[in-house]
C-alpha cells in the first residue's frame, strides 16, 4: 500500500490520505477508515488514478457524497476514490445539459429550475451527486434518473471510458447496469431536459422539499431510505404497521418520521444499524411473510 500511495502522489493526481475515516464523508457520519483516500483534481487524474489502482490490483470503490452508504466500523480495504470538485463541470446547450459525476444533485436541480428546464423537479431533494444518482437511477416523485438520461461518459477499470447510452444502462428500480454487470465511474451525465414555466418548475421543487421537510427526518444524520420497497408494498408502511418506529439499538433509532429512515441519534456505530436492520428484517418476515433487501450499501471489512 505505501508504494502505492508514493505512486499516486507522485503522479499528483489530486488529494492522497492515508487512513481517512468515512464518518467523515457520509451522511450517516459513520465509518472506519479507507487504506487510501483519493480526491482527483480532474477526470485526467481520475483516469491516472485507476490506470495505478489497476497496476497494484488492489479493490477500489468510486463515492460521492456518501449519502446512500453505510460503511463498516472496521473501515474498507483499498481505494476509495471521491469524486466532487474538479469532477464537477456544467455545460448547459439548450435543453441539453452535460455535467461531472461529482456536482450535486440538489444544487443542479436548483440552477436548472431557475433556467426554466424541466426534468430534474423530482431530485430537488435528493443529496447525492451526478454520478451517484445515475449508478442507483435515483428517483422520487414518480421519476427517476433513466427518464432523463441521454447518456453516461464511463470509465472501466481496464482505463477505457465509453459513452453508455440509456438503453445500455440498463436501468430499472434503483439500479444500473453499474451496480453489477459492468463496473465502472461515472464521470458525466449528458440529461435531456424540456423547456418548461419557470415559476411552475421552482413552485414543484419548493412543494417537494417541504414534504420532505414534513415527512423525513432532517434533524438527524442519515442514509435515506435503508429497504428497497417491497412493491406493491412500501417498505416504511411495513416498518410502521409492525409498531417499529422509534425502536432503537445502541445508537442508531428508526426514525419516529418514517419508517424506512434510520437516524444516528447518538454516535451510532455501523454494527449497531446492522443490527437494527436484521431486526427490521426479522420482524417483518415473522409478521407478513416479506423478505426485506437493502437499498443502502453496506461496504467494507466484515
Ligand atoms: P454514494 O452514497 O457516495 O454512493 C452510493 C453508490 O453509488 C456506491 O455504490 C458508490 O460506489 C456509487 N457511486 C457514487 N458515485 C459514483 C460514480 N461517480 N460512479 C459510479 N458509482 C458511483 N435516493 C433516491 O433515489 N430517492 C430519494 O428520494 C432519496 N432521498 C434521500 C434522502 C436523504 C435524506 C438521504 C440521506 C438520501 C436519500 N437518497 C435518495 C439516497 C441517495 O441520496 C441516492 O442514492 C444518491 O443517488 C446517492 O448518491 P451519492 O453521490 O451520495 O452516492
Amino acid at each position: 500500500m505505501k508504494e502505492l500511495i508514493h505512486k499516486l502522489q507522485e503522479a499528483n493526481v489530486g488529494k492522497v490520505k492515508k487512513q481517512e475515516p468515512l464518518s467523515l464523508h457520509t451522511t450517516i457520519k459513520i465509518g472506519g477508515p479507507a487504506d487510501v483516500f483519493v480526491e482527483p483534481n480532474s477526470i485526467e487524474d481520475l483516469k491516472k488514478t485507476m490506470d495505478i489502482i489497476t497496476k497494484y490490483d488492489v479493490p477500489w470503490r468510486a463515492i460521492g457524497r456518501g449519502s446512500n452508504l453505510l460503511v463498516s466500523d472496521e473501515g474498507i480495504e483499498g481505494v476509495v476514490i471521491k469524486l466532487g470538485k474538479g469532477i464537477d463541470q456544467l455545460d448547459i446547450d439548450g435543453e441539453e445539459i452535460r455535467v461531472g459525476g461529482g456536482y450535486s444533485l440538489v444544487t443542479l436541480a436548483t440552477q436548472i429550475s431557475r433556467m426554466g428546464l424541466s426534468g430534474l423537479e423530482f431530485a430537488g431533494g435528493i443529496p447525492g451527486s451526478v454520478g451517484g444518482a445515475v449508478y442507483m437511477n435515483a428517483g422520487a416523485h414518480g421519476s427517476d434518473i433513466s427518464n432523463i438520461l441521454k447518456k453516461a461518459h464511463i470509465l472501466f477499470p481496464d482505463g477505457t471510458m465509453e459513452w453508455l447510452t440509456n438503453e445500455e444502462m440498463e436501468f430499472s428500480y434503483r439500479t444500473s447496469v453499474l451496480q453489477k454487470k459492468r463496473p465502472g465511474i461515472v464521470l458525466e451525465a449528458i440529461f435531456t431536459l424540456k423547456k418548461g414555466d419557470k415559476e411552475q418548475i421552482i413552485a414543484e421543487i419548493k412543494k417537494n422539499k417541504e414534504y420532505r421537510k414534513e415527512t423525513q427526518p432532517w434533524s438527524y444524520p442519515c442514509a435515506g431510505s435503508i429497504f428497497r420497497n417491497p412493491l406493491p408494498h412500501y417498505a416504511g408502511k411495513l416498518v410502521e404497521e409492525a409498531g417499529l418506529k422509534g425502536y432503537q439499538i445502541g445508537g442508531a433509532q428508526i426514525s419516529d418520521m418514517h419508517g424506512n429512515f434510520i437516524v444516528n441519534a447518538d454516535k451510532a456505530t455501523c454494527q449497531d444499524v446492522l443490527q437494527l436492520i436484521d431486526h427490521i428484517k426479522k420482524t417483518i418476515r415473522e409478521k407478513f411473510g416479506i423478505n426485506m433487501e437493502t437499498e443502502v450499501e453496506i461496504i467494507g471489512r466484515k
